[in-house]
């Protein structure tokens, strides 16, 4: 069936007045008035608003199938486009035809009128996004999409699809899943232990926690890269926070130290910003008003106020001050949690910060060693609410240093004998950052859980919907 109809978008912002159309959608709500009509409104996904359908009792199929329509069935419409005498809507759609495509039985369809739990509508995930709330968030995670694209691509950056299975285990980044096609009752031993040589790949095999080695490959190739995609870490964080899948997106740029870094990921953040407060006025009204009041205005404010530059060392001092007001300790050396991260941003600056040169023993193996020797040339981008959105640094370019890195933090440079020879062929500095999509998500809309901002979210426990 090809239908030629008009989104509900596309009707509503027209000017069409008298135009014939005909829309497609859900039944959000019916409701029957006086004087033989019904007031009908639907809803396509292509916006916010509902389309308000009236339908006549002349209609030919009315007793038989209109008047029985009720919530979340799915119908199609032709009619006339009038001006709606209501209030808060422009136009209205007059029904000449209404046939009903699918019933919803009102006994078990489960989004009534009654306003839901987020836990809830996480047990019905094949239904939520029909519901106002995670609609925005898939029109605001669609537009986040497209702003990254643009972006980069209009600053020449290439985008470059990395593997998801890597045969490397130690990226730098957390726990991994293990990537097997043994039968798990019978493993193939060799000395009491997994023999991988005789697994799918002939080696050990993990799903990837980041795409950087392989995007560093190619930004020492084409210059200024990113990749977009799914990663995975296997690490038992049952946060608001984390994902066991979730999407990232990672620049990297050759000929580019930390400030170039730095300078990169500040207008990038801007630039998403901008974007959807520009292509999502109607779904950012609906955060601002129900999820987060005051939403839009912060993201108007980080759009155009400077970020806060700390280094570590200094951030520490300014923590210490206050360190009986948080529950982990803070001396140098510690890492950041995320309490501090907050509290920097929230309370000392009332701005986002990025901090950079972070002690090289809580950091990867590849990031840059200052010439002070205890630090490295990290930086990590926090904002209010969320606390670390963005993690990068200048990339260890010295061949030496490298190696010496890597057998310090027990990685064997054999496994990454290909990442060690870019340092040996051109090498030159370079610099990248990972920002962690669902945090962005979260951040510009509001939602205070994760799980809410991605379709299907993979947490521990939970990957079977
Ligand atoms: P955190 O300390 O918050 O766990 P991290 O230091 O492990 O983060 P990185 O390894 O630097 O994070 O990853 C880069 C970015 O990916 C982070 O800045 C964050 O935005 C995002 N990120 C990291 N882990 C997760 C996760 N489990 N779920 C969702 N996003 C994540
Ligand atoms: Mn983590």
């Amino acid at each position: 069936m090809t239908l030629k109809k008009t989104k509900i978008v596309k009707a509503l912002s027209s000017e069409g007045v008298g135009s014939e159309l005909t829309v497609t959608g859900w039944v959000r709500t019916k409701r029957e008035s006086k004087g033989g009509f019904s007031f009908i409104e639907i809803n396509d996904g292509s916006c916010l608003t509902n389309l308000q359908v009236i339908a006549s009792d002349h209609l030919t199929n009315y007793q038989d199938e209109v008047s029985k329509i009720q919530t979340g069935c799915s119908i199609k419409v032709e009619g006339t486009l009038v001006a709606s005498p209501a209030k808060g809507q422009r136009v209205e759609l007059k029904a000449e035809q209404i046939e009903v495509l699918g019933w919803a039985d009102q006994d078990v369809y489960p989004l009534q009128k009654k306003r839901h739990s987020f836990e809830f509508l996480r047990t019905i995930a094949h239904l939520r996004p029909r519901t106002n709330t995670f609609g925005a968030v898939a029109r605001v995670r669609n537009a986040l999409s497209m702003a990254i694209h643009a972006f980069f691509q209009e600053r020449g950056f290439v985008y470059i699809h990395t593997p998801i299975i890597t045969g490397s285990d130690c990226e730098g980044a957390g726990a991994m899943f293990k990537v097997t096609t043994f039968d798990l009752a019978n493993v193939p031993l060799a000395d009491g232990r997994p023999d991988s040589s005789r697994d799918f790949f002939g080696g050990p095999a993990y799903l990837t926690v980041s795409g950087q080695l392989e995007a560093e490959v190619y930004a020492l190739s084409l210059g200024d890269v990113y990749t977009f995609g799914p990663t995975f870490r296997a690490e038992n964080s049952n946060t608001p926070r984390h994902l066991a899948e979730f999407w990232m997106v990672e620049p990297e740029m050759a000929f580019c130290d930390l400030d170039g870094n730095v300078e990169i990921a500040v207008a990038f953040l801007k630039s998403v910003f901008t974007y959807v407060l520009e292509h999502c006025q109607e779904d950012m009204g609906f955060f601002n008003r129900f999820i987060d009041p005051g939403i839009i205005e912060t993201l108007e404010k980080l759009a155009s106020q400077d970020f806060q530059k700390l280094t570590y060392t200094d951030a520490v001092e300014i923590l210490s001050k206050d360190a009986g007001t948080f529950e982990f300790p803070i001396d140098w050396g510690s890492d950041i949690q995320a309490e501090h991260e907050r509290y920097l941003c929230e309370k000392i600056f009332q701005k986002p910060v990025v901090l950079t040169d972070y002690p090289k023993k809580i950091k990867p193996f590849y990031m840059k060693v200052n010439e002070d020797g205890r630090t490295v040339r990290a930086m990590d981008v926090l904002v209010p609410r969320i606390g670390e959105i963005i993690g990068g640094s200048q990339r260890e370019d010295d061949y030496h240093t490298l190696l010496e890195r890597m057998k310090e933090t027990g990685i064997d440079p054999r496994v990454y004998w290909w990442y060690l020879e870019l340092r040996k062929f051109g090498t030159t500095p370079h610099s990248g950052f990972g920002l962690g999509f669902e945090r962005l998500v979260q951040f510009v809309t509001g939602m205070a859980n994760i799980r809410d901002v991605i379709p299907f979210p993979r947490t521990p426990g939970n990957a079977s919907f």
